[in-house]
C-alpha cells in the first residue's frame, strides 16, 4: 500500500470542509430500544454491530403470500388462499411421527383439499365453518394444495409480502425481521439521502430513506423491484465514483512520461505495414497514443482476442515512443514467447534503425554484459523478455512504455519495483483472454479498457466439431489425413480439478496411444507442467520446426505460442474445460492461412455442458463466448477463485444488471470530471461515502 499524501490533504482539498457524519446510525445496535446485549451478540454474528448495518441489512429475496384466485395459479406454483372449513378434518397417522391432516376447504366457488404432512397439532386450529388461511403448492390436477403453513381466520394483509434475509447461526429470519422493524421504527427518520436531487430526478429514484423502507416493508412486488432499483443503482454509482476517483488521483499524483512522438515518422511506419490496420486497431493506436503524450501515466489495458493483431498495435505504440526519445519494453510470461516476439518485433522495426533486443535467462555472460551496458546507454531501443528485464541488474536510460502481454502474470509487485527504481514509464497491459465488458469495468475498473472487437479480414474461421467419445477413431482419421497434408496438430489432454499430477499422467498416456497409432508415420511430443522450462522449451522449438508434428499437451500449451503449419487440435474431454479456457487453447491453431479445425471429444451430462460444447462449434468469436461463459457460470467463477478481484455487492448484479452498471460508470465519470462534484454542497453525501472508502487519501493504489 502506497501513502500519497500530498501537504494539503484530498480530504480538505476536496471535501471542502469537514461535515459531521449523523451519529446516531454510527451507534452500536445497543442502543436501539429492545435490543439488549444477547441480540447484539446474535447480530454480531452476521456482521451487524451499528444500527445503520442493522437497517441496510437488505433481504435477498421475498416470500409472496398475496392471495390469489385458484384459477390463475400454474401447476405447482407456491399459492395462499383463505376458505371455509367444509366438513371434518381427518388426521391419520402412520407410525409415531408421521401424519397427514386432510381438510375440505371451499375457497371462492371451488372446493378444494388441503394436506397438512407431520402437523398434526394444526387440526385443533381449524373447526367446521370457520375461515381459514393456508399456503402450499397447488395441485391442478388433483385440485390439492400441499400446505406447509396455516393461520386461523381469515388472510391478513400484514404479511402480504416478507422479506427474506440471509442468516447464519443461531439468528433466524423472523428474528432479524423483527430487529429490523425494531430499529426501523426508532431510527428510520434519521436515513439520509446521499444520491444527489438531479440523479433521483433523472431516474425516478426512490429516496433513500423510502426505498429501505420498502425493501424491508414491501406492500407488493413493484413497490419492491423500485425500491432495490434504487439500491442497484447506488451500489453501482458508488463503486464506480470510488474507482474512477482512485484514477484521477493517481493521475494527478504520479509523475508520468509526456510522450511528444513523431506524428509523421509513425505515419510511415504505419504505412510500411504489409497490411492497412483494421479499423479496431487504429481506434485503440488512438487511445495509447492519446495517453502516451499526455503528462500522467498510462494506465490501460488492451483486450484482443487471439489473432486480432495486438502484436503490431505493439510495435506501434513502442515506435511512437521511441520518436519522443524513449526507450520501451515488452514482458511476456515464458522464453518462448519472447523469442516469438523479438523475432516479429525486429522485423517491423528494425528497418526503420530501431535497436530491438531478448533478454532471456539463456542469455549469459559476456553478452548479457553487453545488453546491459547498451541498454543502459540507452543504446538498446527496445528490450523483450519475461519479468527478469525489469529487475536486478537491469538498467534503462530512459524507459518511457512498458508492454505486458498476458496481464494477469504482471501485477502490482512488478510496478512497485519499476516505481522504485525511478521509472515511470507508461503501462500498457494486453491479454488475449476476452473479459466480458461488465467484469472488465467492474474488475479492472480503475484501468482505461481498450479493446480490438475486429479481426483482421480475410481470416478463415476455425471449424469446429463436437465429437462424442465412441468416434475418435473417425476423428484420428480425419487428423491423419490432415497430417498427411504436411500439417501439425495438438492433442490437448483432459484436465482433472485439483491434480496436475492426474494431467500429467493422462497426457503421457495420450501420448503412448497415439505413439502407437501412428507409429513410424508421424512423430509424437510431449509437453506438460512437469516439464523443466528447458524441456518445455526444448519440445515447442521441436514442434515449431516441424520435427514433431503432434503435439500432446496439457493445459500449459495455453499461451500465446505460434505455430501457424498447426491446423488441427483435438481437445479430449472437452466438457472439464470452461468456454474461454476451450477458446484460449483453441486459439492455437487458425493462425496460417490454411483452413484449421478443432474438434471437442466429449460426452457431457449436463445440460450445460451440452450447451458449451454447442457454442463452441456456433462462434469463433472470443467476446460471445467470454459473455456466454459468464452468463453459465456466474461472475464469482469466472476468474477463478484466486484472482477474482471483484466487488461484492449487495442487492446488485453484475450479469442482470447490467445497463445499470454501465449507466452508473458513466454517470461516475462525468461526476468525477466535474468540478462541481468536488466542491458542491448537493455532492456532500457521495464525497463523505468516498472518504468513507479511504478512496480520496489514495490508499487503494497498487
Ligand atoms: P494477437 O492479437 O493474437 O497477438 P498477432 O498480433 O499475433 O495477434 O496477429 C496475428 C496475425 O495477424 C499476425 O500474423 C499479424 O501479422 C496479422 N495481422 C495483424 N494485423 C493485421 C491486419 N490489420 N491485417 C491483416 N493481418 C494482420
Ligand atoms: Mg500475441
Amino acid at each position: 500500500m502506497r501513502q500519497c499524501r500530498p501537504e494539503e490533504s484530498w480530504q480538505q482539498k476536496y471535501l471542502g470542509r469537514v461535515i459531521k457524519v449523523n451519529p446516531l446510525l454510527k451507534q452500536p445496535v445497543t442502543a436501539v430500544k429492545g435490543i439488549g446485549p444477547e441480540k447484539a451478540e446474535t447480530l454480531a454474528e452476521i456482521n451487524i454491530l451499528t444500527i445503520e448495518e442493522l437497517l441496510e441489512y437488505l433481504p435477498y429475496r421475498y416470500e409472496d403470500y398475496r392471495l390469489r384466485d385458484l384459477s390463475e395459479v400454474n401447476h405447482e406454483e407456491k399459492v395462499t388462499v383463505e376458505g371455509k372449513v367444509h366438513g371434518e378434518p381427518s388426521l391419520v397417522y402412520h407410525g409415531r411421527k408421521k401424519s397427514r391432516l386432510t381438510v375440505r376447504l371451499l375457497v371462492d366457488r371451488y372446493l378444494v383439499k388441503v394436506v397438512f404432512f407431520n402437523q398434526p397439532y394444526l387440526k385443533q386450529k381449524m373447526s367446521i365453518n370457520e375461515i381459514i388461511t393456508v399456503t402450499g403448492k397447488w395441485d391442478q390436477h388433483r385440485q390439492t394444495i400441499t400446505a406447509n403453513e396455516m393461520t386461523s381466520g381469515p388472510y391478513s394483509k400484514e404479511k402480504e409480502f416478507e422479506p427474506v434475509y440471509a442468516v447464519k447461526g443461531t439468528i433466524t429470519v423472523k428474528m432479524i425481521r423483527r430487529l429490523i422493524k425494531l430499529a426501523f421504527s426508532q431510527y428510520g427518520n434519521q436515513v439520509e439521502e446521499i444520491l444527489p436531487d438531479e440523479l433521483l430526478k433523472q431516474y425516478k429514484l426512490m429516496s433513500r430513506k423510502d426505498a429501505l423502507r420498502t425493501m424491508h416493508f414491501p406492500l407488493g412486488a413493484e413497490e419492491a423491484k423500485q425500491a432495490r432499483r434504487r439500491f442497484v443503482y447506488e451500489e453501482f454509482l458508488l463503486f464506480q465514483l470510488k474507482m474512477q476517483a482512485l484514477r484521477k488521483i493517481e493521475r494527478e499524483q504520479t509523475p508520468g512520461k509526456k510522450q511528444n512522438y513523431d506524428l509523421e515518422r509513425l505515419k510511415k511506419f504505419i504505412d510500411s505495414l504489409p497490411f492497412p490496420l483494421t479499423h479496431a486497431q487504429k481506434r485503440v493506436v488512438n487511445e495509447i497514443l492519446g495517453d502516451m503524450k499526455q503528462p500522467y501515466r498510462m494506465n490501460r489495458l488492451l483486450q484482443g482476442d487471439v489473432g486480432s493483431g495486438k502484436t503490431v498495435v505493439a510495435a506501434i505504440s513502442l515506435y511512437a515512443g521511441i520518436t519522443a526519445g524513449f526507450q520501451g519494453a515488452l514482458m511476456v510470461p515464458t522464453e518462448i514467447l519472447a523469442e516469438q516476439h523479438a523475432e516479429s518485433l525486429s522485423g517491423l522495426l528494425s528497418p526503420f534503425g530501431i535497436n530491438v533486443q531478448l533478454l532471456t535467462s539463456s542469455v549469459k555472460g559476456k553478452r548479457r554484459r553487453e545488453i546491459l551496458e547498451l541498454l543502459k546507454n540507452g543504446d538498446i531501443d527496445v528490450l523483450i523478455g519475461t519479468h527478469a528485464l525489469i529487475q536486478d541488474e537491469v538498467y534503462f536510460s530512459n524507459l518511457g512504455l512498458v508492454i505486458t502481454d498476458e496481464q494477469h502474470r504482471f501485477g502490482v509487485e512488478q510496478r512497485r519495483i519499476l516505481r522504485e527504481k525511478g521509472e515511470n514509464p507508461d503501462v500498457l497491459f494486453m491479454t488475449a483472454t476476452p473479459i466480458p465488458r461488465t467484469l472488465a469495468i467492474t474488475a479492472f475498473g480503475e484501468m482505461d479498457v481498450s479493446v480490438i472487437d475486429e479481426m483482421p479480414a480475410g481470416r478463415k474461421a476455425i471449424e469446429t466439431y463436437w465429437a462424442k467419445q465412441e468416434m475418435l477413431d473417425r476423428v484420428l482419421g480425419f487428423m491423419d489425413k490432415e497430417l498427411s497434408q504436411g500439417r501439425q496438430a495438438y492433442v490437448i489432454c483432459p484436465l482433472i480439478e485439483e491434480s496436475d499430477k492426474l494431467d500429467v499422467q493422462n497426457a503421457i498416456d495420450v501420448h503412448s496411444t497415439l505413439s502407437m497409432y501412428f507409429h513410424e508415420r508421424y512423430k509424437v511430443g510431449l509437453m506438460h507442467g512437469r516439464l523443466s522450462s528447458a524441456e518445455k522449451e526444448e519440445v515447442m522449438k521441436a514442434f515449431s520446426a516441424n520435427q514433431v508434428q503432434v503435439l500432446v499437451s496439457t493445459t500449459v500449451v495455453e499461451v500465446g505460442v505460434n505455430v501457424p503449419n498447426a491446423t488441427f487440435m483435438l481437445i479430449y474431454d472437452a466438457e472439464r474445460f470452461g468456454l474461454s479456457q476451450l477458446h484460449q487453447l483453441r486459439g492455437r491453431v487458425g493462425r496460417g492461412s490454411e483452413q484449421s479445425y478443432c474438434i471437442l471429444l466429449a460426452d457431457p451430462k449436463s445440460e450445460i455442458g451440452k450447451e458449451r460444447m454447442r457454442i463452441m462449434t456456433e462462434t469463433n468469436d472470443g467476446f460471445v463466448l467470454s459473455e456466454k461463459d459468464l452468463e453459465l457460470r456466474g461472475p464469482g467463477d469466472f476468474f477463478g477463485k484466486k484472482q477474482s478481484g471483484l466487488p461484492e455487492f449487495k442487492v446488485a448484479d453484475m450479469v442482470h444488471d447490467y445497463r445499470a452498471l454501465e449507466t452508473a460508470r458513466a454517470d461516475a465519470a462525468s461526476l468525477v470530471q466535474s468540478s462541481a462534484f468536488w466542491t458542491s454542497e448537493k455532492y456532500l453525501g457521495l464525497r463523505m461515502y468516498l472518504e468513507g472508502t479511504g478512496a480520496l487519501a489514495g490508499e487503494k493504489l497498487d
